[in-house]
């Protein structure tokens, strides 16, 4: 019998639990805010599913909100690939859809009424000096010398900056909080700044544009979000949030939870670096399948639910930690194990031709479509005099303990005949060009009780088998030298795209649609590719292979 554990809750869980019994909130309302200037990754997928997750468990709302606050590098593609990877991996935000960028009038009247309680002011202190006047961990900041504007002032300033009469860089508007506070944060943090850039939604209506530390409270106090997750990095941030919250006055303050970023080790994850290997062409676009975007975990042949059990077994916590890729490929492994069909597909083929075996027979042999789920059925798949195997499947001088085909071995062709081969041909070059073997009539199906045979390998029908093109992947990032260097740099694997363009599938794969899955027997999962298969030219991607090296922890 099979004990259902009791999962102990995550520490974001039991805060809710505290909140929701404290009355301090009366619901939970949680979301998932990126900003549109990247494809999202599997990081994401963490953070997408966690706040999704959150919202169905406690019943509660899950807003979709773009943050896009930062024009000069967010784009309509990234809005739209974003919106796809999420309703993909199943998170429904329902009616839910926000843009921060429609709260840039309420971000104004914010800014304005933090001017009004004397709470900013306006700044003509260069970035530079910014910097240099906020102070190190060690000593305090200096007060900015333009602090001591009246409201007045601050107020027509701040509409000039709106209006348009200052340039770039010219004037800011900063935060009044404390130049002396030991959390750096906190010392008179730039809230607005002037940029004269197009907004992907908002066009040229404004030059002014908030800052995220300023930008990201609102908008969740305006849409009544409840748990505002993020991660680490902005624990620091944490009083500034709480600070914006408070002198704004929102009735139903948010709250920030930070938690650990998912990193995989050995992997190129960061949004700022995926994006490095696309604009250098290392990769074919943001969907290369040997990235892990999301695009590309799909592309490749992930599915959502292999997704949601590897960031469920990882788990959330406060500790940063690096989790290894073959816990990933475990997860799509186990999902697709008992769900995809198990075909037979030659990747690396070399002719046999059954000499005894009648010249224009076609024998159906009957063919369980998952050893491991018979409610899948059976099917047909066709038998003749003239087949093709595995290059590596054949050995003219094999070493000891090779039991697949050498000259007078006999060997099982699955689901087939025992066969026993008589010899090769080879072309000028000693290269072999085919295989000759004999059938035995009474092993039909390759259960036959009579003899034992030790191997067993996988065929397709030279005349009704169909032509595929097949990719193989490997870590893009060259693991002996780890990712990334001190320069910033990383370290490319060339080997990690192989493309074999001469593989032979059972007849059935034809009739394989863009993202169908499958085994191919002894070779792996594979994905039938969403891009690059069209009409009856097939690619299909390799998912992972069929041995691990991962061991689930119990
Ligand atoms: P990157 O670090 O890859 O550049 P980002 O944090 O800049 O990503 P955003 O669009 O700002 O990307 O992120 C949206 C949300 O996803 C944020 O709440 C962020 O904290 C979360 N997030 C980003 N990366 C990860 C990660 N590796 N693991 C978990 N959550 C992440
Ligand atoms: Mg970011």
């Amino acid at each position: 019998m099979e004990e259902k554990e009791v999962v102990s809750k995550n520490f974001i869980e039991l805060a809710i639990d505290k909140d929701l019994a404290e009355g301090v909130y009366d619901h939970v309302c949680t979301r998932f805010p990126p900003e549109p200037n990247g494809y999202l990754h599997i990081g994401h997928a963490k953070s997408i599913l966690l706040n999704y997750g959150l919202s169905q468990e406690y019943n509660g709302e899950f807003h979709m909100r773009f943050d896009d606050t930062n024009p000069t590098k967010e784009k309509t593609e990234f809005v739209d690939s974003i919106k796809a990877d999420i309703q993909w991996l199943g998170a429904d935000w329902k009616d839910h859809l926000y843009y921060a960028s429609d709260y840039f009038p309420q971000m104004y009247e914010a800014a304005v009424k933090l001017i009004k309680k004397g709470k900013a002011y306006v700044s003509d202190l260069s970035a530079d000096e910014i910097r240099e006047y906020r102070g190190t961990l060690t000593e305090p900041g200096k007060e900015d010398p333009y602090s001591t504007r009246s409201v007045e002032e601050n107020l027509a300033l701040f509409e000039d900056m709106k209006n348009g009469k200052f340039a770039d860089g010219e004037k800011v508007l900063r935060a009044r909080i404390d130049m002396a506070s030991s959390n750096i944060n906190m010392r008179d943090p730039v809230i607005y700044r002037v940029a004269h850039v197009s907004h992907h939604r908002t066009g040229d209506t404004w030059c002014i544009y908030p800052m995220y530390d300023f930008a990201h409270p609102i908008e969740d106090a305006i849409e009544g979000i409840t748990h505002s997750i993020c991660t680490l990095e902005f624990e620091d941030h944490r009083p500034l949030y709480d600070w914006v919250v408070r002198e704004l006055e929102y009735p139903h303050p948010p709250k920030q939870i930070e938690f650990a970023k998912l990193y995989l080790t050995n992997v190129v994850t960061g949004k700022r670096y995926i994006k490095k290997l696309v604009e250098n062409g290392i990769v074919d676009g943001w969907d290369d399948p040997r990235l892990v975007s999301i695009a590309a975990l799909r592309r490749r042949g992930f599915t959502p639910e292999a997704i949601k059990m590897f960031v469920e077994l990882v788990g959330v916590t406060k500790a940063q930690g690096s989790v290894e890729y073959p816990m990933l490929e475990y997860c799509i492994r186990e999902d697709l194990k008992l769900k995809v069909k198990r075909m037979m597909a030659i990747l690396d083929p070399v002719k046999l031709v059954i000499d005894n075996y009648p010249e224009d027979q076609v024998e159906y042999m009957d063919v369980a479509n998952n050893q491991e789920n018979p409610e899948m059925g059976t099917r047909k798949v066709p038998f003749t005099k003239e087949l093709y195997i595995e290059r590596e499947d054949f050995m003219e001088e094999p070493p000891k303990k090779y039991f697949r085909m050498f000259p007078g071995n006999e060997v099982r062709l699955m689901n087939a005949y025992y066969v026993t081969c008589t010899g090769v041909d080879k072309d000028e070059n000693g290269n072999i060009n085919c295989i000759h073997c004999t059938y035995d009539p009474e092993t039909k199906g390759g259960n036959f009780a009579g003899r034992k045979v030790k191997g067993t390998i996988h065929w397709v029908s030279a005349s009704r088998g169909i032509n595929a093109e097949v990719r193989l992947y490997d870590n893009i990032v060259d693991e002996e030298k780890g990712v990334y260097n001190e320069d910033g740099s990383m370290n490319i694997n060339p080997n990690s795209l192989t493309i074999l363009k001469n593989c032979v599938l059972e007849p059935e794969l034809a009739n394989a649609r863009p993202e169908d899955r499958f085994q191919f027997v002894r070779n792996g999962y594979f994905c039938v590719d969403n891009k690059d298969s069209k009409g009856n030219v097939l690619v299909f991607n390799r998912i992972v292979s069929l041995k691990s090296s991962f061991k689930l922890q119990k």
